[in-house]
């Protein structure tokens, strides 16, 4: 008998946690499993605003696929995925000649930068998305400051944030922590770098409880962060950027934080899409097709018809690649699939080593070092997760 294919796409939150699910539940040569990824490891997203600032080394943000996945058990190919044939079944990559073929499909590729068309963004600035990107930043933001010894222009030591959603927001923070030494280490009086945080709605963090807005937006400004609130990014030049109404801010640095869309490939591949996701069913598969599911960013879940949807995190990546892990054994096995249900346990944004906001469970309030301390909280729980306490021990930072 056949024995049946599924291809995992992407090492991310959803995609490894469906691999691991798959490892755990089948029986030796009940399936086929394989997980293409583009690196060779994977990249903790939710910790990559730190090594974007320098306040951690990146490999505290990623760790070895290997590390986690048995050989035996998942075939993984490390390669670029280049286009998905949802006809033939077929999935090519990069560097294989051959495309591989599937008879279940996992999309989890994360998400792409949303720039709203916005001019001169894709050329000009920078985007918190992935190891190589966070390198580029620190690296970038570095040697401004060391030509500011030589060449003193302000906008050498200007850093914009467009966007103060979650990204933002923990970024800023990781900067605020990260200029002292920054600052020491080029001979720059503190007092002259200006971090710049730009956002078009009326509020920072959109939406989100308002006292916890205020106990941010007061920190951070008491370490000098300047929010420009209520006022678009227009353009973005490589001078700096421009609001909407013509203002122009100078900075040789900027990152661009306002948000994200589904994964490109999934659009090309002909799937139906909003900004690039897809509303999946409520066993995660996408419409008209009973053989392909979609998770994590890419994908969108909506706790009812007249609601918003949820927004894309790790926290829902991770479920859902649970989910997968047990549901898609019960569908090789002839059984019913189970619909998916997602649980919040609520939000963390770090501002920060040692600050925080957040709301755990639905409506229960935290902010300063106990938010922090349930923040690491947080990212231990995902490496216990991949790994268990010898992962957590080895790459968990206290
Ligand atoms: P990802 O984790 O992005 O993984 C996608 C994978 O696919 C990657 O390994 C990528 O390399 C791979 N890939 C992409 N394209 C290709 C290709 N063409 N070929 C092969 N491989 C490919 N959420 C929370 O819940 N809590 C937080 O505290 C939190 N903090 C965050 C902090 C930051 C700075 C950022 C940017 C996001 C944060 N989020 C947080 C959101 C969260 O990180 C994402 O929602 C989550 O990573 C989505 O998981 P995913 O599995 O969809 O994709
Ligand atoms: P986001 O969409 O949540 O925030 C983007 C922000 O940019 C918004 O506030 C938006 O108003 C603003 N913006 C858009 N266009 C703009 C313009 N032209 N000029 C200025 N501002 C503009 O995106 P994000 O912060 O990247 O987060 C993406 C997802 O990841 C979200 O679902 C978020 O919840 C999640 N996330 C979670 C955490 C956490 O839980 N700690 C951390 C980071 C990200």
């Amino acid at each position: 008998m056949k024995v049946p294919k599924i291809l995992i796409l992407g090492a991310g939150y959803g995609g490894l946690m469906t691999a691991k699910g798959l490892q755990k539940h089948l029986r030796p040569g009940e399936a086929e499993v394989t997980l293409v990824n583009q690196n060779s490891y994977h990249y903790i997203t939710t910790k990559l605003h730190e090594p974007a600032a320098g306040t951690s080394h990146h490999d505290h943000a990623r760790l070895a696929i290997s590390s986690v996945i048995h050989p035996h058990r998942v075939n993984f190919i490390q390669d670029q995925v280049t286009s998905i044939d949802t006809i033939a079944k077929k999935v090519t990559l990069a560097d294989h000649k051959d495309p591989l073929e599937y008879d279940y499909l996992v999309i989890g590729l994360g998400s792409a930068p949303e720039t709203f068309g916005i001019k001169g963004l894709l050329e000009n600035a920078f985007f918190i998305r992935s190891i190589d990107s966070v390198r580029m930043i620190r690296e970038h933001m570095e040697y401004m400051f060391s030509q500011y010894a030589e060449d003193k222009k302000d906008e050498l030591i200007t850093i914009v944030v467009g966007g103060a959603g979650f990204t933002g927001i923990e970024y800023v923070g990781e900067l605020v922590d990260r200029m002292p030494e920054l600052c020491r280490e080029y001979d720059i009086p503190l007092e002259k770098v200006r971090i710049v945080n730009i956002e078009a709605a009326p509020s920072v963090l959109p939406g989100f409880d308002p006292d916890l807005v205020n106990y941010a937006t007061d920190y951070l400004k008491s370490k000098g962060v300047e929010f420009h609130i209520n006022t678009p990014i227009a353009e973005c030049t490589t001078e700096g950027v421009i609001l909407k109404g013509g203002e122009e801010i100078k900075a040789s640095t900027v990152v661009w934080t306002g948000g994200v869309r589904g994964n490109k490939l999934v659009e090309d591949a002909g799937i139906e899409t909003m900004r690039g996701r897809v509303k999946v069913d409520g066993q995660l598969r996408a419409p008209g097709h009973e053989e392909i599911f979609i998770i994590g960013d890419s994908s969108l879940v909506f706790p009812s018809e007249n609601e918003r949807p949820y927004p894309p995190t790790a926290q829902i990546a991770t479920q859902q690649g649970q989910f997968l892990g047990k549901n898609l054994v019960t569908v090789l096995r002839g059984g019913k699939m189970e619909t998916f249900v997602y649980h919040t346990k609520g939000t963390i944004a770090s501002l920060g080593r040692k600050e925080a906001i957040g709301v755990l469970g639905k409506n229960s309030k935290v902010m300063g070092i106990k938010a922090s301390f349930v923040k690491r909280i947080t990212e231990l729980r995902w490496l216990y997760l991949l790994g268990g306490i010898s992962l957590v021990l080895r790459k968990g930072k206290f």
